[in-house]
């Protein structure tokens, strides 16, 4: 798009949704798209100054007003404050300042409360006006809405108030305030507010003070202009002791506010606060900073919009905007055909996202989602990023509509819709997304816990051929494997020493690693418990698995299912050759039945994967006992790497040696070493 066309878009959609935050209290984009695309406009008129405008919303201050209230000029222009996304941003904005003062300097640390600013006038001591901030030049004189804020004082606490003093700092709305509006605004059928910061400009700007009483807002005070000496105060000459006057002279302040000598103090309190914030009553997304000294202040002075002695370092936003490039699908080990959303790179909540599932077609429908949308991401549950919605007023003209294929992307058989599912389907068994899924599922930690033999390893194996179903893998050389590119002798060793121990994995994890519909590592164990051999579990009805505690109908027909089918049946035979656990105890639970139970077991060495008391801990569950050392009534040793001498004296006594994998098998299979 030509730049000025770009600039001239951005400037509309700012200036849309500015009216929809400043004037209406109804913002129609979320604050970090707002910020995205201001910091967009701003670079492009860095780059562009000849193209800067007056009107341009990065020039302005909040909008003007609307004209319910009377319009009145501040008697000190009230500045937003420049912004700050991360450290790396205040460090730069640090340094400049040092450049500028050539002086090491204190800072204030405040947080920034998620309210709405205002002005307020006392003359001779007493509260004479009070005004929103507006455009900055000129704001609403709501004089009346601001004496009914019960923590603002009406009259100073001083003796000999001077003639005029000017106080800025923050209403705002704590959140079970807010929370109890919104409430009675959804039953009375009126529009919810946003967040409390538009529900406090909302309340500001009530015609009737009798409803913005009823609404309770709270204050706290930050910024003091006083000219004039009294007898009973000295002007201050720092941030710090205004806000200490503030707080002896009647008004609130913020009791979370620290003086720091040092810009890593500043990012300690950032870094505290971030946590902390969560538990304080009203809405912080920041921390203000500002120089402590207020001769400095002057000296710095102000931008065109922001005072350059202060700044307001942001906390990142949990719901953040992107947009989509791409809609992509992806067949997982069911044969599921998930759409995918491609996305610039955004960071979130800690990572860096760039893909989240959609689901399903219906949900693409749902979302109205098209490649080439902005959209809404957040992590679910903090861990998987989701779409939350569309932010349909940037939607250009230029968007794709994304169509499910009508074939598998990757094996090309024609995809199914099962009836009432709302889930597209591959249903060849031989479709190489499925084969991948379905071996990587069965290495995955909680299934056969393969080291080593990750989604890429998989793709290597099936690319070139050596396996065709998990059971290909108990058949895999060391020469095979080492014949591959990126495998080297030593890692084809270790793959197929873990592929190996794998074989020592109890009855319930193979049973998960099956990937039977439906069947989690939960309900694996439940099977497991029930079904001590495979042979009953294929052989059982849907009524005996649907009585099982846990294992509804679903769950049965979908066990049944999978052992009507003849491959299914093949690969538990070849499993069964290759030496994989296919029996179990009837009920893990029952600790005095195991192999375990009344043995004694002595540990030498360092074992591959249990720590020492890990393996103690196994033993003892199983109803053994664990002693240090050897003796005619030791039953077994456990020989890790480097033994001790122990083993030599074990040899002596003729005691039976295990290893880490025996004793793990000794737990759950009958069949290992019997002593
Ligand atoms: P700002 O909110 O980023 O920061 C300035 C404000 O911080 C001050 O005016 C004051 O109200 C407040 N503040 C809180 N504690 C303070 C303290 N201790 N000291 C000083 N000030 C303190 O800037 P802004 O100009 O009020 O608003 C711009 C922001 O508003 C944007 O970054 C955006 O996130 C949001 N916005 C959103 C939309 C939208 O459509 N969603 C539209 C316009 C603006």
């Amino acid at each position: 798009m030509e730049i000025q066309q770009k600039i001239k878009q951005l400037r509309q959609q700012l200036q849309k949704a500015g009216y929809g935050y400043y004037v209406d209290n109804q913002p129609i984009m979320e604050d970090g798209v707002y910020d995205k695309l201001y910091r967009q406009l701003q670079e492009l008129e860095q780059k562009y100054p000849e193209l800067i405008t007056v009107d341009s919303p990065t020039q302005r201050v909040g909008e003007k007003p609307a004209s319910q209230f009377v319009s009145v000029p501040h008697n000190i222009p009230l500045y937003s404050l420049e912004n700050a996304f991360n450290l790396e941003e205040l460090k730069k904005w640090a340094s400049k300042l040092q450049r500028l003062l050539s002086q090491e300097v204190e800072y204030v640390c405040e947080l920034k409360i998620d309210g709405s600013a205002i002005a307020l006038t006392y003359e001779n001591g007493i509260l004479v006006r009070g005004v929103t901030r507006g455009d900055g030049i000129t704001g609403e004189d709501i004089t009346s809405n601001v004496r009914t804020i019960r923590s603002l004082p009406l009259r100073l606490n001083m003796s000999s108030p001077p003639p005029r003093i000017e106080v800025r700092g923050e209403a705002f709305l704590p959140l079970d305030v807010f929370q109890g509006i919104n409430q009675e605004r959804e039953k009375a059928g009126t529009s919810l507010f946003a967040n409390p910061r538009n529900a406090a400009a909302g309340t500001l700007r009530q015609l009737d003070p009798k409803i913005t009483a009823q609404r309770h807002l709270g204050f706290f005070a930050y910024i003091l202009h006083i000219t004039q000496e009294g007898e009973d105060y000295p002007i201050p000459q720092s941030q710090w002791k205004s806000l200490t006057l503030l707080q002896e002279i009647g008004f609130p302040v913020n009791p979370h506010r620290q003086l720091c000598h040092s810009l890593q103090e500043v990012e300690t309190y950032f870094q505290e606060w971030e946590a902390k914030r969560q538990n304080l009553p009203y809405l912080t997304d920041g921390v203000v900073i500002k120089i402590n000294s207020l001769p400095l202040q002057r000296e710095l002075g102000f931008t065109q919009k922001y005072p350059r002695w202060a700044i307001a370092l942001k906390y990142p936003a949990e719901e953040v905007p992107t947009v989509v490039k791409d809609i992509l699908v992806n067949v997982g080990r069911t044969g599921a055909v998930t759409p995918m959303a491609i996305m610039e790179p955004v960071h979130l909540a800690g990572t860096t996202v760039q893909r989240a599932t959609l689901h399903n077609k219906d949900r693409v429908r749902e979302l109205d989602i098209r490649v080439g949308d902005t959209v809404v991401i957040r992590k679910a549950g903090e861990i998987i990023p989701e779409v939350l919605r569309v932010i349909p007023s940037l939607r250009s003209s230029h968007t794709q509509l994304f169509q499910m294929p009508e074939n598998c992307p990757e094996c090309n058989a024609p995809l199914i819709h099962p009836p009432g599912e709302a889930v597209t389907r591959c249903v060849n068994s031989s479709c190489r997304a499925i084969l991948r899924g379905s071996i990587t599922h069965w290495a995955s930690r909680n299934a056969l816990d393969i080291r080593g033999l990750g989604e890429k390893n998989v793709i290597l194996l099936i690319q070139n051929g050596l396996i065709k179903s998990i059971a290909d893998l108990y058949n895999l050389t060391v020469a095979e494997i080492a014949s591959l590119e990126r495998m080297g002798t030593k890692s084809a060793e270790n793959l197929v020493r873990a592929i190996a121990t794998s074989k020592t994995q109890p009855w319930e994890r193979v049973l998960y690693g099956l990937g039977i519909r439906h069947i989690g590592s939960v309900n694996g164990k439940i099977l497991a418990a029930n079904f001590p051999t495979v042979e009953q579990l294929a052989t059982a009805s849907v009524e005996s698995l649907a009585a099982i505690a846990g294992i509804g109908s679903e769950i049965a027909r979908s066990v049944v299912d999978w052992f009507q089918i003849p491959a299914n049946l093949t690969l538990i035979e070849r499993l069964q050759t290759a030496g994989l656990c296919f029996t179990g105890e009837e009920n893990l639970n029952v600790v005095q039945n195991t192999t375990h139970t009344g043995k004694t077991f002595v540990i030498t060495g360092t074992l591959p994967n249990l720590k020492r008391n890990e393996a103690k801990n196994l033993i003892e569950q199983g109803g053994g006992k664990v002693t240090s050392s050897i003796s005619a009534k030791t039953d077994y040793i456990v020989v890790g790497e480097n033994p001790g001498s122990k083993l030599d004296k074990a040899q002596k006594l003729g005691i039976t040696q295990i290893s880490e994998a025996e004793l793990i098998a000794l737990q759950h299979c009958s069949s290992v070493p019997a002593k």
